[in-house]
Parts: structure tokens; C-alpha cells; sequence
């Protein structure tokens, strides 16, 4: 693997640093990241306003190389899920999503990525692909950055709202993420405002207070599944180290700090959380915190038991908070058809014998 840093880890300071060192004014690092970021070039040797000699430097200080496409997948109602080939032979996915009414927002314009931050996750989530083989590496910064570029370049759509929400648990690497967060905002970047930006977390309660206290307003998503302990210890193990008397803390100052409403995303599986009992813990938790609850029917994925209820049983579940006034969506599907739920990519290559790389894409 090419172990030289990422372009796309570099922020305006950090390119300011760079062309300082090397005694050229510093709009030339403006100039740079124009390049990368509006004209989207895939070589130094485009940057035609640089002088030779610089675009010789970028190119031995720097890494430019696209990550590569290795495979990817469409379903009818247009969810594309990208399967990424890293430097050293990891791979990651990236899912584009079109819009949609329960997810985030309102449902114009949307065009949401559901972006990775890790190889693999140590979470182990029971109804998550990405675990099931533990966790490899973080994602660097501009591995992060660099899958919303290859996705527009790939799909021809012009991306409007993150989710950090793929593989991984964005909190665990939450230096990256914040770093990644920066050059997604920033006008001299992607430029995707901060609360077009959903970070979603299984609940690493610490890192929640973290994120409260940080001068951005992006928007929170919880992970929870389960309204009880007892319930949610089955499909969460993270809820063994921050149970949810912790969790629901972290959430209530994450709340007061940045006057903000978050999100809880409740998958539903039959006859393991799909209960009136939970619905009615749930909707206590979510009126506690003026919470906003996003109903996911489960998802198949083919090494797990589980089920999805039936349309009778999700109704019954999201009356039950209806009538308790808890502003409740279900997830309208999106790629149900390519397994859009995280990891399931991955995972389908890593264990397809017969898949080497054979239809690389760029
Ligand atoms: S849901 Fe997220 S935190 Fe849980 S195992 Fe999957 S990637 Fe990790």
C-alpha cells in the first residue's frame, strides 16, 4: 500500500502548512484543493495553474489515487451500493440513496450517501453483516472523504446529505470522523452543510458527550433496538458496557447542549423487539427526550435467524407510539433487492470464492 497521506486528508490549514514549507504564497493551497474538490482531477499532473515543480512534490508528499470500484449494484427503485477496494486489498462499501420520506429530512431532494468509517466493526450488532468478521482498521480521513467524490463520480448524482451510518462505528474512530467532518462542511471542500450530516451510533455514551460538547451541529442518530436492557443486550452487546440508563444520559445532554432533536433507529424483528411492551418503554424513552423514532423493518441477512414481522405487526407497533404523540416513521424500503443493509457487500464478496476482482470498475 502506497503509505504516503491521503490528498483528501488535508485541510485548508494543513495544505497552507505544505506550499508554506515550500516557499510558495499561500493561495496556491486554495488552488490545490479547487482542483481536487471542484474540478475533481484524479492526477497532479492536471493541475495546470501549478508550476511543474510543485506538482512534482504534491505527487511525492501525497496520495491521489482513486479507490477503486470493484463491484456495484442497483435496484430498481435506484439504491446503488458501491463495494470499494482499499490500498492494501480492504474493502468498504459506500450506498447511495435517493429520496426518501423517512430518512432524514424532508423528501424533495435528497441524495444521501451512507458512508463507511471502518474495515469491518468490533461492535458485533446481531443483525449487522459488518461484525461478523471483527473489526480490521479505521478508515483514514481520506478514505472517508474520498467516498462521497467516487460515488458522484460513479452515479453522475450530486450528493446532498451524509450519513455516517456504513460500515464501522463512526464514534470508535472519532478523531477521523471529526477530521472527515470538516472538509465535508467546509466551502473550500465538499460543502455539505453540517446538518445535512447524521452521524449514527450504537451508543458509545462517552464519545456522545464528546461530540455535545464540539462546535458543530450535526445531527445524532442512535442505534437502539431494544427499550429495555434485557431486550436490547440480545441484539446490542455494546449495551453490556453502556446500558441504556447511560446511553439515555448521554442522549440528554447531547439534546440540552445542541437544542437539538435526535434520532432512534429501531429495527424491527419479530417476536425479539417487536412487542407492545417495547413500543411502550420506547415511546417513554423518545418523550423523555423529544426524540424522533425511525422504524426499520429487518432487514434478511442470510447468516442470521431473524425475521422481518408482518405489515400487521409493524402497524400495530407504530400505532403504539402514535398514540403515545412520539413523532414515529417506518422506512419506506430502499434496496431491500441488493441487501442494503451494512456489510452484507462485503461480506458476499469476501466468502464468494469465485469473485477476484473480475469486474473492477474504477
Ligand atoms: S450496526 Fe454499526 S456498530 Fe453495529 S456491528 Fe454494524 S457497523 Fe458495527
Amino acid at each position: 500500500m502506497d503509505k504516503k497521506p491521503s490528498i483528501f486528508s488535508q485541510p485548508l490549514s494543513g495544505m497552507e502548512a505544505w506550499v508554506s514549507a515550500r516557499n510558495e504564497p499561500a493561495y496556491r493551497a486554495k488552488q490545490v484543493l479547487q482542483w481536487l474538490y471542484q474540478k475533481r482531477v484524479s492526477r497532479f499532473q492536471e493541475m495546470s495553474d501549478l508550476s511543474e515543480r510543485l506538482r512534482g512534490e504534491l505527487d511525492r508528499s501525497f496520495r491521489l489515487e482513486p479507490l477503486a470500484c470493484v463491484r456495484k449494484t442497483g435496484s430498481r427503485d435506484t439504491t446503488q451500493k458501491f463495494l470499494f477496494a482499499l490500498g492494501d486489498g480492504n474493502f468498504i462499501e459506500s450506498v447511495l440513496i435517493p429520496a426518501s420520506p423517512a430518512l432524514y429530512g424532508s423528501p424533495s431532494d435528497r441524495k444521501t450517501i451512507c458512508v463507511s468509517t471502518q474495515v469491518g466493526c468490533a461492535y458485533g450488532c446481531k443483525f449487522c453483516a459488518s461484525g461478523l468478521d471483527g473489526w480490521t482498521r479505521n478508515l483514514d480521513v481520506g478514505e472517508i472523504v474520498e467516498q462521497i467524490l467516487r460515488v458522484e463520480a460513479l452515479s453522475g448524482e450530486k450528493i446532498n446529505n451524509i450519513v455516517f451510518m456504513g460500515m464501522g462505528e463512526p464514534l470508535a474512530n472519532y478523531q477521523n470522523v471529526l477530521q472527515a467532518v470538516e472538509i465535508i462542511r467546509a466551502p473550500w471542500g465538499v460543502g455539505i452543510g453540517a446538518r445535512h450530516i447524521t452521524v449514527s451510533t450504537s451508543g458509545l455514551a462517552p464519545r456522545i458527550r464528546e461530540l455535545a460538547d464540539q462546535p458543530i451541529q450535526i445531527r445524532l442518530a442512535i442505534s437502539l433496538h431494544g427499550a429495555t436492557d434485557e431486550v436490547r443486550q440480545k441484539i446490542m452487546p455494546v449495551n453490556r458496557k453502556y446500558n441504556l440508563a447511560t446511553l439515555i444520559d448521554a442522549c440528554a445532554y447531547y439534546t440540552e447542549k445542541k437544542r437539538q432533536r435526535i434520532t432512534f433507529e429501531y429495527i424491527l424483528i419479530e417476536n425479539v423487539n417487536d412487542g407492545l411492551d417495547q413500543a411502550a418503554e420506547l415511546a417513554r424513552i423518545a418523550q423523555k427526550l423529544k426524540a424522533k423514532i425511525n422504524l426499520i423493518p429487518y432487514n434478511t441477512v442470510h447468516d442470521f435467524s431473524w425475521k422481518r414481522p408482518s405489515q400487521t405487526r409493524q402497524q400495530y407497533f407504530f400505532r403504539a407510539l402514535e398514540r403515545n404523540g412520539v413523532d414515529a416513521t417506518i422506512r419506506r424500503e430502499k434496496g431491500h433487492d441488493i441487501d442494503a443493509a451494512c456489510g452484507q457487500l462485503r461480506l458476499q464478496t469476501l466468502r464468494d470464492k469465485s469473485f477476484a476482482g473480475s469486474s473492477n470498475l474504477r
